[in-house]
C-alpha cells in the first residue's frame, strides 16, 4: 500500500511510462541513478538499456522488493536505503562518466531535493524528473511571468531547463490531485555567467523575493540602497519578477567585492 508521508504515487500507465523511457533514452555506456524507485515502474527498462544503475530509496520496505524482482541485474544495480535530500552524489562517481538522474519525485520534498541536486551539478550529465506540473513551471519560467522566482532562477543558474510533457493524475495510483509533468535539466558544462560567490547570489534572490509584490528597493533595504542600485542601471521601483539573472548576478557581485575591499 503507498505511504502518504514518503510522497508515494506509482505510475501504472504502461504508455505514459515508455514515453518517460524514450525522453531519456539511455544506453549502455549511461550510468543512471534513479531516486525513489518505489515499486520499479521505471526501474525495469532503464536496466535492460543502461550500463548501470543505482537506486536510493527511503521507505526500507522497498529494497528488497526491488532487489527479489530485479535479481537478474545484480552485477548492475545497486539499490541505497538513504534519503535522496543527504546523499553524496558525488559519492557514486566510480569514473569520469558523468551521472544521468532520474526520478519520479516525492512531490513533498521535490523543490528542496532540486536545490540539492543543483549543488551537485558538476557530477551529473542530465536530470529527467516527474513533478508537480506547477513546480516544471517555475523551473522553466522567465522574467515576467507569473511562476518566475527563485527555483527557476537557480535552476537556470545551473543548468538548461526544458519542460517536455504533461502527465494526467489518472497515469499514477493513488491519483494526485494535481497535473504532473516530466522536466529535463541538463547542467551547463560552462557557466553561462558566473557569480563570484554562489552564497551571496543565493542570499540576494532569496531576499529579493521575500514579498513577489513589493519593490525591490523594499526588499533589498538591508542588502543594498536604492542608490547603489541605480548606480547598477537597475530601477530599484521594479518588482524582483522583472529582474533577469544577470541583475541577480550584478547585484550580488556588487556586495560581493564590498565585502572584501
Ligand atoms: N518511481 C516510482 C514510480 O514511478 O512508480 C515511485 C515514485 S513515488 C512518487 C516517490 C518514491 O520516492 C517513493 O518510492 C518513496 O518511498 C521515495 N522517497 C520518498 N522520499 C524519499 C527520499 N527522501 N529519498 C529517497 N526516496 C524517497
Amino acid at each position: 500500500k503507498a505511504r502518504k508521508r514518503f510522497g508515494q504515487n506509482f505510475l501504472q500507465d504502461q504508455g505514459i511510462i515508455r514515453q518517460i523511457i524514450r525522453s531519456i533514452a539511455p544506453s549502455p555506456s549511461d550510468h543512471m541513478v534513479e531516486i525513489g524507485p518505489g515499486l520499479g515502474a521505471l526501474t525495469e527498462e532503464i536496466l535492460d538499456a543502461a550500463g548501470a544503475l543505482d537506486a536510493i530509496e527511503l521507505d526500507r520496505d522497498l529494497p528488497p522488493i526491488l532487489r527479489a524482482k530485479f535479481f537478474r541485474y545484480e552485477d548492475k544495480f545497486r539499490i541505497f536505503e538513504a534519503d535522496a535530500m543527504k546523499f553524496d552524489f558525488n559519492s557514486l562517481r566510480e569514473d569520469d562518466r558523468p551521472l544521468r538522474v532520474i526520478g519520479n519525485l516525492p512531490y513533498n520534498i521535490s523543490t528542496q531535493l532540486i536545490f540539492h541536486l543543483l549543488s551537485h551539478s558538476g557530477d551529473i550529465l542530465d536530470m529527467h524528473f516527474m513533478l508537480q506540473k506547477e513546480v516544471v513551471d517555475r523551473l522553466a519560467a522567465q522574467p515576467g511571468e507569473k511562476h518566475y522566482g527563485r527555483l527557476g532562477i537557480m535552476a537556470q543558474y545551473y543548468c538548461q531547463v526544458e519542460p517536455l510533457f504533461i502527465v494526467p493524475p489518472e497515469a499514477f495510483d493513488p491519483v494526485p490531485k494535481v497535473d504532473s509533468a516530466i522536466v529535463r535539466l541538463i547542467p551547463h558544462t560552462t557557466l553561462p555567467y558566473i557569480a563570484k560567490d554562489i552564497k551571496t547570489l543565493e542570499q540576494v534572490v532569496r531576499v529579493a523575493f521575500t514579498q513577489r509584490r513589493k519593490t525591490l528597493r523594499n526588499n533589498l533595504k538591508e542588502l543594498i540602497s536604492p542608490e547603489k542600485l541605480e548606480q547598477l542601471g537597475i530601477d530599484p521601483s521594479l518588482r524582483p519578477e522583472r529582474l533577469a539573472l544577470q541583475d541577480f548576478i550584478t547585484i550580488a557581485d556588487t556586495l560581493t567585492s564590498s565585502e572584501t575591499a
